[in-house]
């Protein structure tokens, strides 16, 4: 219905970026960039009204999302842009063409727009020889300046070459290197530095694109401390399987992957420059605190356990649930790739899988029922009672109500 509410309106509409691209390489993709020669807004807020939809339209940019009952998104621009710069004054108009639109885009194989009105429905437009750099599985970009431009595109660069396991080309590659070597990347902004890294670090092969962004000298715009060894390659190596057995078992879990590699990334670098790492990545203040607790309790817990998996013949699975009951998953899956103790590895995996789900029955309700005041005491006996049900010692709720008492 995208092209004919364009007919409608006499509009040109097209599918661009990376919905044209994956269409042509055969893969999913369910974000829609729509591009709009001339009132994009209108044309959203058009096919909006009639699909129930929401608008969220920024009209300085010519731009509008288009937000389904579902949530599902649809992303319209304009290749007209008209605007007031004052109210009263007349608009200013600018317009510029689909071609000028898709110039502006990272790399050609991003530069493809399929036209959606029924009359020419489907028809192909390649200006920038798209369909060759997609048969050829090549990155290009489309002008020599594109990384001065924007220097978030060297490490998009990075994330489309794995990920559709295509090899940026030489010259585009040699124009990497230069803005690496002319410092280009320095100012490259924390916050967008900081969403690329996320981006790559939730794509499914991560651990490729980290090892190809150390070789081409990226990872010290991140830190200068960021230096991949093999202890640091291992740890890795084993995010990448724990996740991957994390995600089979446990499709409905939330991980935040990108956390889990983050630390990964980082575990070898000394606490200051960790510390420094997240101030250049901009991250928020909240979060930071939230990412340095995770990395120095879950290193804490993982001392802990190894020393008495070291030491000692058999561990209580009591002494495994306490031990990691105040990690989060993010943290769980980062200690059970670094630890190199098999034994270790088996303890975290028996509490994520079996351990984290139990609970005692015996409630604070019921010592209420028994007299006992309100207090810090609450914890403590229940946690007795929960110790006894996680080593076997009681199962029913008759036996913790007796142990309670
Ligand atoms: P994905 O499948 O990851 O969503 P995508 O190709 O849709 O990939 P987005 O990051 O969502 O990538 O961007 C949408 C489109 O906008 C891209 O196809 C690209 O052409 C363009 N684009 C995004 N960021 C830039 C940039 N920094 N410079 C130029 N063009 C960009």
């Amino acid at each position: 219905d995208l092209g004919r509410v364009g007919d409608e309106l006499e509009l040109p509409v097209y599918a661009i970026g990376g919905f044209a691209r994956d269409l042509l390489l055969g893969g999913k993709n369910d974000d829609i960039d729509i591009s709009v020669e001339g009132d994009g807004i209108l044309f959203a807020e058009t096919f909006a009204n009639r699909h129930g939809c929401r608008i969220k339209s920024h009209a300085k940019f010519g731009t509008a999302v288009i937000v389904f009952p579902d949530k599902a998104k649809i992303d319209v621009a304009s290749t007209r842009l008209e605007y007031y710069e004052t109210p009263g004054a007349l608009p200013t108009v600018e317009r510029s063409s689909l071609k000028m639109d898709l110039y502006r885009r990272d790399f050609t194989v991003n530069t493809l727009a399929v036209r959606l009105n029924p009359q020419n429905f489907g028809l192909l437009i390649d200006y920038f020889g798209a369909c060759r750099d997609l048969k050829d599985k090549t990155i290009r970009v489309l002008h020599n300046l594109s990384f001065v431009e924007d220097p978030t595109r060297v490490f998009r660069a990075v994330r489309f070459e794995q990920r559709l396991n295509f090899q940026i080309a030489r010259h585009t590659e040699n124009l990497i290197r230069n803005a690496v070597k002319m410092g280009f990347l320095d100012k490259l902004g924390g916050r967008r530095l900081l969403n690329e890294l996320i981006i790559i670090l939730r794509e499914r092969e991560p651990v490729r694109a980290i090892l190809r962004m150390e070789s081409l000298g990226l990872l010290r715009f991140i830190h200068p401390d960021l230096v991949l060894d093999s202890e640091n390659i291992r740890i890795l190596d084993e995010v990448k399987k724990v996740v991957t057995w994390f995600e089979l078992l446990y499709q409905q879990d939330n991980v935040e992957t990108w956390v889990v590699y983050f630390l990964a990334l980082t575990s070898l670098v000394s606490d200051d420059s960790f510390w420094e790492t997240c101030t250049r990545l901009s991250v928020s203040e909240h979060y930071r605190e939230r990412l340095i607790d995770m990395r120095v309790h879950g290193e804490q817990v993982l001392k802990v356990m190894e020393q008495k998996a070291a030491r000692e013949n058999t561990v209580r699975r009591s002494d495994i649930f306490f031990w990691l009951r105040s990690l989060s998953l993010e943290v769980l899956l980062y200690i059970m790739a670094k630890t190199r103790r098999e034994d270790v590895r088996k303890f975290i995996s028996l509490y994520v899988t079996q351990l984290r789900g139990v609970s005692c029955s015996v409630t604070g309700d019921d010592l209420k029922s028994m007299g006992l005041p309100p207090g810090p005491r609450y914890r403590e006996v229940l946690d007795v009672v929960l110790k006894a049900r996680l080593n076997g010692e009681v199962s029913t709720h008759a036996d913790e109500l007796l142990l309670a008492r």
